[in-house]
Formats: C-alpha cells, sequence, structure tokens
C-alpha cells in the first residue's frame, strides 16, 4: 500500500513524524508537508506565487505551500502513481465542530477527498480543554498513532462515498484512560473572538486576531461531546455543504 502523509503543523513537527512512522507498518510511506507551521491555513492554494519543494530524505518532500498545496503537488506532481491512502495529521491540537473550516490539517484531507482518494484527518486534543482547570500535558503523539491505525484498519475494507474522509480527533489522555471509539457527527465550538490592537514602534497600530476557547454546544451526539467523554472522535466529512431542508424550502421562494 501507497501512504501519503502530511499536516500543517510542518514537516518536524512531532505528530507528522509518529504518524508516518505508524504508517510504515502500512506500506510505502511518502511525506509531504509544509517546511513550516500553517495551522489555520484553511483550505488555501497557493496561485500567485512560485512554490519550492525541497527533498529533506528519501520520501520526503518540504514544500513552501499549504496542506492544500502538499497533497495537490504529491498527487498531480511529485508521486508517479495515485496514493492508496492519505492521512493528515497528527495535529498538536483538536480539530472539532466548527475548527474544521479553518484547519489545514484537515484541509489536506478533503483536498485528497476531491480526488476520491481515502483520507483521514488525526488530531490530537489538548486534555486542558478535555478537563477544564487541568493543565496541559505533554502531547502522547504514540498513544495517537495507535489509534490511528486501528481507525484506518477497522475502516480499511470499506469503500467511502465519493468526496468525502474522515475527521478523527484523540484525546490526549494515557491509552488506558481513553474509553473507546466512537463514531459521531460534526459539533460547534466557541470562542471569544478577541482582537487586541497594539502599536509597532513607530506607532503605527496592528491587530491580533483569535481568542481563548470558551468551550462547545452541549446535548448533541457530536464530536466536542465525545472527546471530552474521553473518546476518540470519528466524523464522516464530505465537500457538499447545502443545507438540505432549507434548500427544499427555499426553492419554494423562487
Ligand atoms: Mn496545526
Amino acid at each position: 500500500m501507497k501512504v501519503l502523509v502530511s499536516n500543517d503543523d510542518g514537516i518536524e513537527a512531532p505528530g507528522i513524524l509518529a504518524l508516518a512512522r505508524a504508517c510504515e507498518k502500512l506500506g510505502e510511506v511518502t511525506v509531504v508537508a509544509p517546511e513550516r507551521e500553517r495551522s489555520t491555513a484553511g483550505h488555501s492554494l497557493t496561485l500567485h506565487k512560485p512554490l519550492r519543494i525541497l527533498e529533506v530524505a528519501p520520501r520526503q518532500y518540504a514544500t513552501s505551500g499549504s496542506p492544500a498545496d502538499c497533497i495537490y503537488l504529491s498527487t498531480r506532481f511529485l508521486l508517479s502513481e495515485p496514493p492508496d491512502l492519505v492521512v493528515s495529521g497528527i495535529n498538536r491540537g483538536a480539530n472539532l465542530g466548527t475548527d474544521v473550516h479553518y484547519s489545514g490539517t484537515v484541509a489536506a484531507a478533503r483536498e485528497a477527498a476531491l480526488m476520491n482518494l481515502k483520507s483521514y484527518a488525526f488530531s490530537l486534543v489538548d486534555i486542558a480543554q478535555i478537563r477544564p482547570g487541568h493543565q496541559p500535558e505533554p502531547f502522547r503523539y504514540e498513544v495517537a498513532a495507535g489509534l490511528a491505525l486501528e481507525v484506518i484498519a477497522r475502516t480499511e475494507t470499506m469503500e467511502f462515498p465519493a468526496h468525502t474522509f474522515l475527521n478523527v480527533n484523540i484525546p490526549n489522555l494515557p491509552r488506558e484512560e481513553i474509553r473507546g471509539i466512537k463514531v459521531v457527527r460534526q459539533g460547534f465550538r466557541y470562542y471569544s473572538g478577541d482582537v487586541t490592537e497594539r502599536a509597532d514602534p513607530r506607532g503605527k497600530r496592528y491587530y491580533w486576531i483569535g481568542g481563548g476557547y470558551l468551550g462547545f454546544e452541549p446535548g448533541l451526539e457530536c464530536d466536542c461531546v465525545a472527546v471530552g467523554d474521553g473518546f476518540v472522535s470519528v466524523t464522516p466529512l464530505t465537500i457538499d455543504c447545502t443545507h438540505n431542508d432549507f434548500y427544499t424550502t427555499l426553492k419554494g421562494r423562487f
């Protein structure tokens, strides 16, 4: 089996190293990832400036592009044949609920799904977000990589629907505290939406956006709840974002 591995934390991130090492059990692994961190790059493609590719080791390429660029370059240029499997991650931090729209980790898997390649996004969720009041703990990438392989193994014989991929979030807990794997819907997370205004040394104003995490919409059978309860969440995502019920209602107006 040919496996393509990418991420948005950059080619030197511990999460991609753990995932690539784990995937060696499945077959031939090629790593194509951004040369630096591109978290929250979303599904951007670089169309207006040149891209660089650096072969850092055999079958390991760092690119100057976004995560989606990495998948594009891999499948349309670097690889001699399409991969059997595309995996993205393991991201340092959650990609739960609404995060999937900003995430570069998820975008890499989505770009592969656009080409109907079987793909997965894997993210490791900070314990301080799972258990409020807890201090952040070192990320257990080896535990997460083992669980990633388990999710892949349990879906190996399944054919995914067209343009559909799996978004997997793993709580950063010791293996024995992880309660199982649950298939759940995408949830909804809240952030404070801060804007911080400052002045540069010449007195010119500049701005930092992005606030703290405030929690998730409770009461749903969703990824945020499952991970909060100590389960690995598996959510099938697809490209078509049409709201089916409102689509029907709206059609009645025109
Ligand atoms: Mn990231």
